[in-house]
Order: structure tokens, then sequence, then C-alpha cells
């Protein structure tokens, strides 16, 4: 997967990137993340990608041409199966979406700021947006970081543990169990009995049912819907 990533502040993606699960990935030539930064594609000599709203209202917009010339340059490379917005007001991210979207090729993502993106950028040459959430952000980088990180860890080869994605909360449409590692006891906090018991079958039963609790009580909403499905 190629992920290219339009922004004023590529420099803020150098944490989330370059440790951990991303790091790994990109140096298994898993996942292939390039940043670009917006002003170079800004024809203004003062490098400018922002400009007074019309009609007034407070804060600026960026501009459509930086933006524009871009992307171009980008289509002109290679195909691109989404041109990414990352907006408060686009779809909500959730695990499925991350499921469908990690299995795409190319993908561009736009990091907007300020009062936002002149909306005709939106209407032309974006064909999906995305919101990490009902709050406001500065920028969007933060929001594309989430967005990266949640599709690249389910791209087979991210995860050591191929199978740890599956049993993730959300993809069974249950939040995960409680889970426990060494010591058995500490200061007497002790370790549930079953899942000492070496009874694969009690074990799991375990999982099942604490999951389901789980999710009736944090997540009563996401319960209804797996009762529904699964006749529970
Ligand atoms: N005026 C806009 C908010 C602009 S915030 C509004 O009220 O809708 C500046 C930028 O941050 C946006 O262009 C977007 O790219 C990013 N952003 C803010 N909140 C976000 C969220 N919840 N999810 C994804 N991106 C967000």
């Amino acid at each position: 997967m190629r992920i290219d990533i339009i922004t004023i502040f590529p420099e803020m993606f150098v944490g989330p990137f370059t440790e951990s699960i991303i790091k790994r990935a990109v140096e298994k030539k898993i996942v292939d993340i390039h940043t670009h930064n917006l002003r170079d594609y800004s024809t203004d000599r003062h490098k400018r990608v922002d400009d007074y709203p019309f009609a007034a209202g407070a804060g600026m917009v960026m501009m459509v041409e930086p933006v524009d010339n871009c992307i171009s340059k980008l289509k002109s490379e290679r195909e691109y199966d989404e041109v990414i917005y990352m907006s408060p007001d686009g779809e909500l991210l959730n695990q499925s979406m991350a499921n469908t979207m990690s299995m795409l090729n190319n993908i561009i993502v736009l990091c907007g700021h300020y009062k936002g993106i002149d909306e005709r950028i939106r209407k032309y040459l974006i064909t999906k947006e995305i919101s990490i959430g009902d709050y406001v952000l500065s920028g969007g980088e933060l929001g594309a970081a989430v967005l990266v990180d949640s599709l690249v860890r389910l791209i087979p080869g991210a995860l050591g543990d191929e199978t740890s994605a599956l049993s993730d909360s959300f993809q069974d449409g249950l939040v995960s169990p409680p889970v426990y590692t060494r010591p058995r006891n500490y200061k007497g906090w002790q370790v549930p009995d079953v899942l000492i018991s070496g009874n694969d079958r009690l074990i799991n039963e375990w999982k099942y049912e604490q999951a389901l609790a789980r999710t009736k009580e944090r997540r009563p909403e996401m319960y209804e819907i797996f009762k529904k499905n699964e006749n529970v």
C-alpha cells in the first residue's frame, strides 16, 4: 500500500511514523508513506497556501490551486483508489472502514488547517471524507496519523502475531475481554483461575462471556446490534 499525505506540517508525522508498528511496516516495505509539503506546490512567491474567506467570516481558508497542483502531480504518476480529506463532518472512522481501506493500493490523504479548505477542493478533487471523532482538531495531521495507524496494522505482516488484529475490539462486533500477564498473584490481586486452568474450552467460554458483558455495559448500542446478528 502507498499512502501520500498532503500537509503544511510534514514534521508532525515524524514521531508517529518512525516508531513502533508503522516504523516496522515501512522497513518491511509493507507500506510506503510519503509526505508532501503543500507549500512546495504554491505558485505564490511567499509560498502561501491560504487566503481570506469570501464574504468575510473568521479564519483563513486553504486555496484550491496548491492542492490541485499537488494532487494532479501525484495522479499523473499512478492511479489512486481514494483521495481522502480529513474533516470533522466526514464519515466517522471505525474498524470496518479500516478493514476495507487496508486493502487499497494507493491513497492520498489531505490535511486541512485554519477554517478548512475551499469547498471546490471537496467537490472536484476529494473522493472520501473521514472524521476521527465528534470534536474539532486544529489540523488534519493528527487525524491522518490515526487513520494511517489503524490501516497499516491491519495489512498482513504488519503485526508480529498475525492473528492478534483479529482478536482486537470491534473486529467481531464486541469489545475485547480483559487480558493478564505474570505474576499470577501481585499483592493479593489475582489472575482469574480459569486462565490458568489449561482448559481451552473453558477459557474460550470465559473470554466470550467477558467480551459480551463488557460490550453490554460499555457499548450498549453495539451490544444490541451484536445480539440481533448472533441471536444471543
Ligand atoms: N471549520 C471547520 C474545522 C476546521 S479544523 C469546521 O468547523 O468543520 C481544521 C482542520 O482540521 C480541518 O480542515 C480538518 O482537516 C482537520 N480536522 C479537524 N477536526 C477533525 C476531525 N474530527 N477529524 C478529522 N480531521 C479533523
